[in-house]
């Protein structure tokens, strides 16, 4: 893939995505065409993001030509479980010094492909530009595809260079790189009337192995996870599906929207958090293929699942009514985290509208009523003004947050990638209730709260020093 200035633009304009949907001149997102400058992109760059999107591929290996930097940069940042091989998880990088700065790095590059399958024989490699090497200029397809030649593996490029941009366009690319390289290169060994895909799901804390059982107990097949504990050929396989299900995330859309041109598959965007949200979901997929039986199914599971949840939750619904939680994370997950607090008789008070799209802020907005504050920017100020404004009872945010609840001094839980605990389907649900609950009634914030002893000292002895003047 050439990665030229028009194949940015069209990845940063996805017709699909509604931040550009429908808007012109104005009224245009700008920030969606923007390229990040050097040095002043915030989170993680290109490279991360396609590594975020590809990495989870489990049996593949992923080789980062660059400096070691890059490769620590992103190394096990993202809790992307496995069911199985673990050769994912190996940090492969060519480690560029100077030497190969000023005479390229192509030959190492060929013999650390060499090394890696030599000595772990991964179904695949993705191979990993990064800022340095797209800048001398090594050329990645013709090696890999020398190494795809010579030990009959697949060795896939994936042009993602750090400068290029945002975390955001990297997961795009990373898209770009299956879709050139990888979906549409098997057959299934079988199809069945109901494959679907699932995009955009990274089985962060082994969420996916929540909501799987239900999809096969209703008689769906996923025929490939892009890429959550994905396997290489799946993937390869997934131009079979009959309809792609893009999961709380536009990162992915690309591949949504270019698999619908090139293979007539129609995509639906779903997510897994909360009752209602899970319940649509299955609903949803069931309406799409239309077949009575499976509605019938699906309704039945639904059923099934909400009394179980009804028994499992009771406790902590008791525990946590009425307590007041302010919400900060980004798109689809700052309303549907809303529902799923919701359900658990909690009031959400505040929630980010940073990332969302004009539809997501709708839904906030009814979910939230009249008082909800939607907050535009997450500075920690910002967040302790409403914190201290709404009495809020604990903070929902992403891990670099949790600084600023400690200073607020109420609990704070990780709702982000770094989290460890899975909060997807109706298992995650019960399992959220209960982070919730450790982290509402934890005895330390009792502690936290009380006025240090030097603090007493100090009342004491003015006092003291009171009563003496008097
Ligand atoms: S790819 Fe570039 S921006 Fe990304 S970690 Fe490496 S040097 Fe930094």
């Amino acid at each position: 893939m050439k990665l030229t200035k028009g194949k940015i633009n069209e990845l940063l304009t996805q017709p699909g995505c509604e931040h550009n949907h429908n808007k012109e001149g104005q009224t245009k997102n700008k920030s969606c065409t923007q390229q990040a400058q050097p040095g002043s992109a915030q989170g993680g760059c290109a490279f991360d993001g396609a590594s975020i999107a590809l990495v989870p591929i489990t049996d593949a290996a992923h080789l980062v030509h660059g400096s070691i930097a890059c490769s620590g940069n992103s190394w096990n940042s993202r809790g992307s479980l496995s069911s199985g091989p673990m050769v994912y998880k190996m940090g492969f990088t060519t480690d560029l010094s100077e030497n190969d700065v000023i005479f390229g790095g192509e030959k190492k590059l060929y013999k650390a492909i060499a090394e890696i399958i030599k000595k772990y024989n991964p179904a695949a490699i993705f191979v990993y530009s990064t800022c340095v090497t797209a800048l001398i200029g090594d050329d990645l397809d013709a090696v890999c595809k020398a190494a795809t030649n010579k030990y009959e593996t697949p060795v896939i490029p994936v042009h993602a260079p750090g400068f290029v941009g945002s975390k955001n366009l990297g997961n795009r690319l990373g898209g770009e790189a299956l879709l050139q390289h990888v979906v549409g290169t098997k057959e299934p060994p079988y199809i069945t009337a109901y494959d679907i895909n699932l995009i955009g799901e990274y089985n962060v804390a082994g969420e996916m192995w929540g909501v799987l059982p239900l999809f096969k107990k209703a008689g769906i097949r996923v025929l490939a996870k892009i890429t959550g504990d994905a396997r290489y050929e799946e993937v390869c396989t997934a131009h079979r599906a009959k309809l792609n299900v893009m999961i709380c995330s536009k990162a992915l859309i690309n591949m949504a929207t270019a698999m619908k041109e090139r293979y007539n598959i129609p995509y639906i965007e779903e997510s897994f958090y909360g009752i209602g949200d899970m319940n649509r979901c299955l609903r949803n997929i069931a309406a799409f293929f239309g077949d009575e039986a499976l509605m019938v199914r699906v309704e039945e599971i639904i059923a099934e699942e909400t009394a179980k949840l009804d028994v499992a939750l009771a406790p902590y619904r008791e525990r946590l009514k009425g307590k007041r939680m302010v919400l900060y994370t980004g798109g689809v997950k700052s309303w549907s985290i809303v529902s799923a607090a919701q359900d658990l008789g909690m009031e959400v008070v505040a929630t980010s509208t940073k990332k969302s799209t004009e539809e997501d802020k709708a839904r906030i907005k009814q979910l939230l009523g009249e008082d909800g504050i939607m907050l535009e920017k997450g500075s920690p100020e910002e967040l302790l003004r409403v914190i201290e404004k709404t009495k809020a009872d604990l903070l929902v945010a992403g891990g670099r947050n949790q600084y600023t609840a400690l200073k607020a001094r109420i609990p704070f839980l990780d709702i982000n990638q770094e989290r460890h605990h899975p909060y997807a389907g109706y298992v995650g649900m019960v399992e959220m209730a209960r982070e919730l609950d450790e982290a509402v009634h934890s005895p330390i914030w009792r502690q936290v709260r009380k006025a240090a002893p030097w603090e007493i000292w100090q009342q004491e002895h003015e006092s003291l020093l009171n009563l003496e003047a008097e």
